[in-house]
This record gives structure tokens, C-alpha cells and sequence, in this order.
């Protein structure tokens, strides 16, 4: 089985922000020549995250972001982290810091509707992101 890992930065401009990273995904996953595998995207950060969701309408993404300040909102009289970026590090244990991806004949099993967004909740920031395609 073959092994393949990549880094690449992902540029993020706002505090809360999810960036369509698929492409890039598929890059990694096209260069590896593998067939029928597996690709694990993970942020190696803990104020941001990575999900899959839909990429059709920008309004899903807005709602996502909104649904999650309002669960967990920027300031609250109980946190303790001294940063003050506690809500941060809870959004990005929520969605958390991985996903995957099965790998069929050389792509990369999406939906029609999916893509993979990098989360950003702590930006603007210069953010890593590794991808790992396992397979043959
Ligand atoms: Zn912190």
C-alpha cells in the first residue's frame, strides 16, 4: 500500500471563515496515482477545523458560521482560557481537525453537492493543512 502526504497553507481573511479546499485535495490525491484508497485531510491546529458540507448555496456556509457563534459565542463570562479565543478552540472541537474521503478509480467519492471546507475560527491567519491518500 502507498502512502503519500502533503502540506499546503491555506490564506484565511476573516475571524470566522470556511475556504473551499477541495481542489486541492484533488490535486493531492490526482498526484499520488493512487486508485482505490483513502484521503485524510487534517488541520494540525486547535482554533480551527475542517468539514464537508455543501457547496452549492453560500448561504449554508453563512448559516453554518452563524449556528456555531450562537452556540458558542465570542465572549462568555465563563471561560477561562487567558487568550480569550476559548470559542475558538470549542468550534474547532466541534467540527474537529481531520475528515476522510474514500478514493474510487483514482477520485475522490463527493457528492454532487460536497466539498471540503478548511474552517478558520481564529483568523486572519496563515493556517497548514496535511493531507495523507493511502491506497493502492
Ligand atoms: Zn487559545
Amino acid at each position: 500500500m502507498a502512502m503519500h502526504t502533503t502540506t499546503f497553507d491555506v490564506k484565511t481573511h476573516d475571524r470566522d471563515e470556511m475556504i473551499d479546499i477541495t481542489a486541492s485535495i484533488a490535486s493531492a490525491v490526482r498526484e499520488s496515482k493512487v486508485s482505490d484508497g483513502i484521503v485524510t485531510i487534517y488541520v494540525p491546529h486547535t482554533t480551527a477545523g475542517v468539514t464537508i458540507n455543501e457547496n452549492a448555496d453560500p448561504d449554508v456556509i453563512h448559516d453554518i458560521l452563524a449556528s456555531l457563534d450562537k452556540i458558542v459565542p465570542w465572549r462568555e463570562s465563563f471561560y477561562r482560557h487567558g487568550e480569550g479565543n476559548s470559542a475558538a478552540h470549542v468550534k474547532s472541537s466541534l467540527l474537529g481537525c481531520s475528515a476522510r474521503v474514500p478514493i474510487v478509480d483514482g477520485k475522490m467519492t463527493l457528492g454532487t453537492w460536497q466539498s471540503v471546507f478548511f474552517c478558520e475560527f481564529d483568523g486572519p491567519r496563515t493556517r497548514k493543512c496535511i493531507v495523507t491518500v493511502m491506497g493502492e
